[in-house]
C-alpha cells in the first residue's frame, strides 16, 4: 500500500482534564471515502478540527500529504509548526460544518472567493469565475448575491460545500453536514456529494449519522467510541455483520 495521506499517531488530545484521545492512531489512503459515525460526544469533530489545525494535539504526530502537520523540519530537527507551515498544511484541507459557518455579512459569491482571494492570493476575476463554476456545481448560480439568510438550510449547506472546494483541497472532511436539515433537504445536498465522487477522485473523511448514504459512499466505515476507532471495515462487513457489541447496539438505535 502507497503512503497515507492521512495518519495519526499516538495522539493525544485533552479539553481540560477530559481526555478525548488517549492513543489515537488511524490512517486514510489518497481517494479513499472512509466515513466515521458513532455516538455523540465521543470526538469525531475533534477528530476533524484537528485535522483542519483549527485544534490542536497534546502529544503524538499527525501527517497530511507526507508532511507532520503540527510539526515542522527545521535544521534537522522536528519543531513545532510556525504559523506559515500551518497554512501552507490547512491548504490541503477543506472543510464543511454542520452548522454551515457561512460569514452572514457576505454575498454567497463573496463567501466562496474570500478565503481564495485572501489566503491564496487569487485574483478577484479568477475568484469570481471559480466561484461562478462550483455555484453551478451545487445547483446555486442564480444565488450568486443572495445573503446566507436569505437561503434555506440545504442551499446554505450547498454553499458551504463550493466554499470548501473554492480552495481546491486534495481532502475534503465533512462533519455532519446535513444533521441540521429539515429531512426533505437532507438530498439535495447529500446529491452533491454523490456528484462530485462520480466526476473525480477525492480523498474524503466525512462523520455522518446518514447511516444509508455511509454505507453507499464510503470505501472503508469507521465505528467510533470514546476517542478510539472500536471497529472498521468495508460498509457491508460494519452495516451487516458488525462485530462488536458497541457497534451492533450503536446500529440497532437506527432500526
Ligand atoms: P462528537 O463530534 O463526536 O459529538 P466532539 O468532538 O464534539 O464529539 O466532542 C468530544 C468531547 O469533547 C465532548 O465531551 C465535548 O464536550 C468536548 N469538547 C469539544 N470541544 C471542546 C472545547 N473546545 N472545549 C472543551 N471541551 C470540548
Ligand atoms: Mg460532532
Amino acid at each position: 500500500m502507497s503512503t497515507p495521506i492521512i495518519e495519526f499517531k499516538n495522539v493525544k488530545k485533552r479539553f481540560g482534564d477530559t481526555t478525548i484521545f488517549s492513543d489515537f492512531n488511524f490512517t486514510v489512503e489518497e481517494n479513499e471515502i472512509v466515513s466515521i459515525i458513532g455516538p455523540s460526544g465521543s470526538g469525531k469533530s475533534t477528530l476533524l478540527r484537528i485535522l483542519m489545525t483549527l485544534e490542536g494535539i497534546d502529544g503524538g504526530y499527525i501527517n497530511v500529504a507526507g508532511e507532520s502537520l503540527w510539526h515542522m523540519h527545521w535544521q534537522g530537527q522536528y519543531v513545532p509548526a510556525n504559523s506559515k507551515h500551518l497554512h501552507k498544511m490547512r491548504n490541503h484541507l477543506g472543510m464543511v460544518f454542520q452548522h454551515f459557518n457561512l460569514f452572514p455579512h457576505m454575498s454567497v459569491k463573496r463567501n466562496i472567493t474570500e478565503a481564495p482571494m485572501r489566503v491564496k492570493g487569487v485574483s478577484r476575476e479568477d475568484a469570481e469565475k471559480s466561484a461562478e463554476k462550483l455555484l453551478n456545481l451545487v445547483g446555486l448560480a442564480d444565488k450568486a448575491n443572495s445573503y446566507p439568510n436569505d437561503l434555506s438550510g440545504g442551499q446554505k449547506q450547498r454553499v458551504g460545500i463550493a466554499r470548501a472546494l473554492a480552495m481546491k483541497p486534495s481532502i475534503l472532511l465533512l462533519d455532519e453536514i446535513t444533521s441540521a436539515l429539515d429531512p426533505e433537504l437532507v438530498d439535495e445536498v447529500l446529491d452533491v456529494i454523490r456528484n462530485l465522487v462520480k466526476e473525480d477522485s477525492f480523498t474524503m473523511l466525512l462523520v455522518t449519522h446518514e447511516m444509508y448514504f455511509a454505507r453507499e459512499i464510503s470505501d472503508r466505515v469507521c465505528f467510533f467510541d470514546k476517542g478510539a476507532i472500536v471497529e472498521e471495515g468495508k460498509p457491508e462487513e460494519i452495516f451487516i455483520s458488525p462485530k462488536h457489541d458497541r457497534t451492533k447496539a450503536f446500529l440497532n438505535a437506527y432500526l
